[in-house]
């Protein structure tokens, strides 16, 4: 898979499939994204890579107290992925810069109790109120719906 910023400046690859594919509607993912929620995909960080471009880092905390590295294109401002300091073995890709974009159903709903009233449920998506402490039982279920990308042992 391949993907980049607004103005072409940050290009990327993905060489491993996604581990996850969720929304947040917390109210920082909506600031940031200036939208009603944000396209979180974590992605190992083995399997992902620059290959056009340096993008630019800002450092702060999230609303968990994590440190957290958010990196966007200088020139255009878009925000490419985060990476917290505690889970350095993947990275969280804001799924909208992907070049192929039809593919992207969630198979959670984070932060609900935030969301705008119109937020609707993808099928068969699991809804939380904040998020779940533990994300490998969603992990499971998204191995689940890529059978072809996963070996089911
Ligand atoms: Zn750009
Ligand atoms: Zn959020």
């Amino acid at each position: 898979m391949t993907g980049g910023c607004s103005c072409g400046a940050i290009r990327y690859e993905i060489a491993s499939f996604p581990l996850l594919l969720y929304t947040c509607n917390c109210t920082n993912c909506q600031r940031i994204s200036g939208s009603a929620f944000a396209l979180n995909m974590p992605v190992a960080t083995k399997g992902f890579r620059i290959v056009k471009g340096e993008p630019k880092g800002w450092h702060h905390k999230s609303p968990s107290g994590a440190d957290v590295t958010s990196w966007f294109c200088g020139e255009c401002g878009a925000r490419i992925y985060g990476e917290r300091k505690s889970r350095p073995e993947s990275i969280n890709l804001r799924a909208g810069t992907l070049d192929d974009t039809t593919w992207l159903v969630p198979v959670a709903h984070m932060f609900l109790r935030s969301a705008q009233p119109w937020v609707l449920p993808a099928a068969n998506a699991e809804c939380h109120e904040i998020g779940p402490d533990d994300y490998r039982p969603l992990a499971e279920k998204w191995r689940a719906m890529w059978p072809e990308f996963f070996r089911q042992d």
